[in-house]
C-alpha cells in the first residue's frame, strides 16, 4: 500500500513561493487503479515525480508498505524495483529495436523466459509487429508504447503512468487502454494515471483524485463522482454541462417538454454521432442540451430535468 502522508513541495526551496502541492494525504491500495485529473499545471506531474522520489519533500513522508520513498539528498539512485514511472517525455534508446528496448533490463541467463516475456508485453502493447524495428525510426504513439512495455518488464508492484495515451491516436486508443489497463489489474498492479482524458477514469479507475489550488478537492470513485461532481471543474472533466440554479445539471439530464419554466432558442447544433448537443439560448444564459436529431434554428424549446 502506497501511504502519502501531509506531502508539500515546492520546486525552489524559498519558504514565500506558494506550493505546487499543498499538504496533500491518500493512498493507494495493493492493485487498486487510481487516477489524478486536474487542469494543465495543477501538479499532476509533480505528484508523479515526487512519489517516484525524484524530488525532496518540504514537509510529509511517502511510504510503500514500510519503506520510506526518499528523494536524492537521501537516496543517490533515484527509483526502486517495485516502483516504476513512465514519464512524459520517454527516454529509449534510440540505436536499439523493440524488443531490445524492452528487455534491456531482464537477465540474460534465462534467454527462453526473457523471450517469451518479451513477447507476452509486446501483445500488451500492441507492437507484435515491430519488435525487429529499431525505435528511433518509431513515431511518438508508438514510442510511449515501447516506454510503457519497458517499465513493466520487471513486474512493479506500483507504477506511475503521466498521460500514457496521450500520444496515441485515435485508431488505437481504446484497444490499446483496455489491454494495458486490464493487464495491470490481472497482474494486481497498483497504478496511479495522470490523464486529461475521461476515459481513462471512468471504465477503469477505481478512484480518482481531483488536484486544483494546489489541493486535493476530490477523491472518490469515479461512479460516486460523475453523479455528484459538487465542482464545476470536475463536471466539466466529464461532460457538457449547465449550471441552472446553481446546480450542475449534464446536458443530457435535460428532455424536452411541451411547457415548463425553461425555454431556450435554438442556436446551434454539434454534431456527436449517435445524437447532436444543441446550444439553447435564454433571455440571459446559454444551455447545453441533447437531441436525437438536428433542430432548426431559432426554434422555440421546453427543458425539464429528467427525473
Ligand atoms: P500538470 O502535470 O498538472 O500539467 P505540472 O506538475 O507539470 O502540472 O506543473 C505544476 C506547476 O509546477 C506548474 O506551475 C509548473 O509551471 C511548475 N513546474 C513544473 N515543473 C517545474 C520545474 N522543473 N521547475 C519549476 N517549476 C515547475
Ligand atoms: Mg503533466
Amino acid at each position: 500500500m502506497l501511504n502519502v502522508q501531509n506531502i508539500t513541495f515546492t520546486y525552489t526551496k524559498k519558504s514565500a513561493d506558494t506550493p505546487v502541492l499543498n499538504n496533500l494525504n491518500f493512498s493507494v491500495n495493493t492493485g487498486e487503479h487510481v487516477s489524478i485529473i486536474g487542469e494543465s499545471g495543477s501538479g499532476k506531474s509533480t505528484l508523479l515525480k515526487v512519489i517516484y522520489g525524484e524530488y525532496d519533500l518540504n514537509e510529509g513522508n511517502i511510504f510503500w508498505n514500510d519503506i520510506e520513498i526518499l528523494g536524492p539528498k537521501y537516496n543517490l539512485v533515484v527509483g526502486y524495483d517495485f516502483m516504476k514511472y513512465v514519464a512524459q517525455e520517454f527516454d529509449l534508446m534510440p540505436f536499439i529495436t523493440v524488443e531490445e528496448n524492452i528487455g534491456k533490463h531482464l537477465s540474460n541467463f534465462f534467454p527462453k523466459e526473457k523471450k517469451e516475456r518479451v513477447q507476452e508485453l509486446l501483445e500488451v502493447v500492441e507492437l507484435e509487429d515491430f519488435a525487429k524495428t529499431k525505435v528511433k525510426t518509431l513515431s511518438g504513439g508508438q514510442k510511449q508504447r515501447v516506454a510503457l512495455a519497458r517499465a513493466l518488464a520487471k513486474q512493479p508492484e506500483i507504477i506511475l503512468l503521466d498521460e500514457p495515451f496521450s500520444h496515441i491516436d485515435n485508431f488505437h486508443k481504446q484497444s490499446l487502454r483496455r489491454s494495458v489497463f486490464n493487464y495491470l489489474k490481472e497482474k494486481n498492479i497498483a497504478c496511479i494515471v495522470a490523464t486529461h482524458d475521461s476515459e481513462d477514469v471512468l471504465a477503469y479507475a477505481d478512484r480518482m483524485i481531483v488536484l486544483h489550488d494546489s489541493k486535493i478537492i476530490a477523491n472518490k470513485s469515479p461512479q460516486e463522482l460523475y453523479k455528484s461532481p459538487e465542482m464545476p471543474l470536475t463536471a466539466s472533466f466529464f461532460d457538457e454541462f449547465n449550471l441552472i440554479n446553481d446546480q450542475i445539471i449534464y446536458a443530457h439530464q435535460l428532455q424536452r417538454v411541451d411547457k415548463s419554466d425553461l425555454k431556450v432558442k435554438v442556436y446551434r447544433n454539434y454534431f456527436k454521432g449517435h445524437y447532436y448537443l444543441i446550444e439553447g439560448h435564454t433571455d440571459d444564459d446559454i444551455i447545453f442540451f441533447e437531441n436525437k436529431s438536428k433542430l432548426e434554428i431559432n426554434q422555440e424549446i421546453y427543458l425539464e430535468v429528467a427525473p
